[in-house]
């Protein structure tokens, strides 16, 4: 029995030192605390979040909706960027279907035209289709359903307050029929060994998706096992039908809380060959703000995901290339303005090798070429 109370918090939203580079966001906004989906593989029981019983106990934070209203009307250095709700919980929870917390603050969102990218596993999102539709049309709007397995009794079993994965499928389907302007998709985060990862599992999840009309897929091989919910986890698995893999699952994670990179290596090039076969993207399309920042953030974009895809790829990663995307997003005016000043090599907090990187797109929005070519 999940207990409910309220409680004043004073913070509505947290700004990121940079972007997500795969969600986009750079803003964090949690409706509540806890969740009560209880995912047994959820993150959120680990030490670093100090959550205590956040299953059990859910917070709704009072008034959420007037305080953020109040803070995105009062502040004026507040740029729009796109928020995400929900971290170690989902706003589209049981409890939402009977108090629409959530769909009052997505309505302050819409207000202030802020963009918006939400992960849920739960059919209830399509509730707010209305909301969200302005939302995309105004801004920016994204969903992402999380979906790791097309095994409805798998699923119940990790899962087992959230809508089943085949209703996660068909809101997918429901929501792209009625605001094809919302970019929709799977998050297939996180792939866990042993239990997801086999072929029929992984060609099922992107075939499905494909099937639902969805406009990218992100993948995510491998789970994260930390303290208190790897011994959680362990012990639930221990305790059910799958309790055969917890052995190969240990050995798999004796070194570290991640499997060694020869398994990311192995389930990336599957997962590269699934979305080249079905023409899933890996990556969504940003949200470029129509201020200063416009070729500032479409060029983050083209080399953010280059590093992506690169990594994945070839199983490198190309730090350069990824803090040249990173930094791009604080610059306080545009590159363009800085290029065509020839002040491009002073640029502050940038080196000589990350400026090299970004020239050869200054150079080509010079001469007005189209840089979506260069995707
Ligand atoms: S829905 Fe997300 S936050 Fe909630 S329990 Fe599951 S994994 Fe954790």
């Amino acid at each position: 029995m999940v207990k409910y109370t309220y409680k004043e918090f004073k913070t509505t939203l947290n700004k990121l030192k940079f972007p997500d580079s795969w969600f986009w966001s750079r803003y964090t906004l949690n409706t509540y605390s806890g969740c009560a989906h209880a995912c047994i593989y959820c993150d959120a029981r680990s030490q670093r979040y100090y959550l205590d019983n956040f299953e059990n106990e859910v917070i709704i934070k009072t008034d959420f909706d007037k305080k953020l209203d109040q803070r995105l009307k009062r502040a004026r250095t507040l740029l729009p960027d796109v928020i995400a709700p929900g971290g170690v919980n989902d706003a589209y929870q049981p409890i939402e279907k009977k108090i629409e917390h959530t769909r009052k603050v997505f309505q302050v969102i819409a207000k202030h035209k802020f963009p918006i990218n939400i992960a849920t596993k739960s059919k209830l999102v399509t509730r707010d289709i209305d909301i969200l539709k302005q939302i995309a049309s105004e801004t920016w709007c994204a969903v992402g359903f999380s979906i790791t397995t097309t095994n409805q009794k798998l699923a119940k079993f990790l899962e087992p307050y959230s809508s089943s994965p085949s209703e996660r499928f068909e809101a997918l389907r429901l929501i792209k029929k009625e605001a094809p302007e919302i970019h929709v998709g799977t998050y297939f985060i996180p792939i866990i060994p042993f239990l997801e990862d086999d072929d029929e599992n992984l060609e099922d999840v992107f075939k499905k998706t494909k099937q639902a009309g969805a406009d990218f897929i992100l993948i995510s091989p491998g789970l994260t096992m930390r303290d208190q919910q790897a011994e959680y986890f362990i012990k639930k698995l221990k305790n059910s039908d799958y309790k055969y893999v917890v052995k190969p699952l240990l050995n798999l994670y004796k070194v570290e809380m991640h499997p060694p990179s020869g398994y990311y290596t192995k389930m990336h090039s599957k997962l590269y060959d699934l979305a080249q076969k079905y023409q899933l993207p890996l990556r969504i399309n940003r949200w470029i703000p129509k201020d200063f920042r416009q070729y500032n953030y479409k060029i983050s974009e083209i080399l953010l995901n280059r590093e992506y895809l690169d990594h994945i790829t070839t199983g490198k990663s190309n730090n350069t290339l990824k803090w040249a995307g990173l930094k791009l997003n604080n610059l306080k005016e545009s590159i363009i303005n800085i290029y065509k000043n020839g002040i491009i090599y002073e640029l502050e907090g940038f080196y000589k090798k990350e400026i090299e990187l970004i020239v050869p797109y200054l150079e080509k929005i010079e001469k007005k070429t189209n840089l979506d070519k260069f995707l």
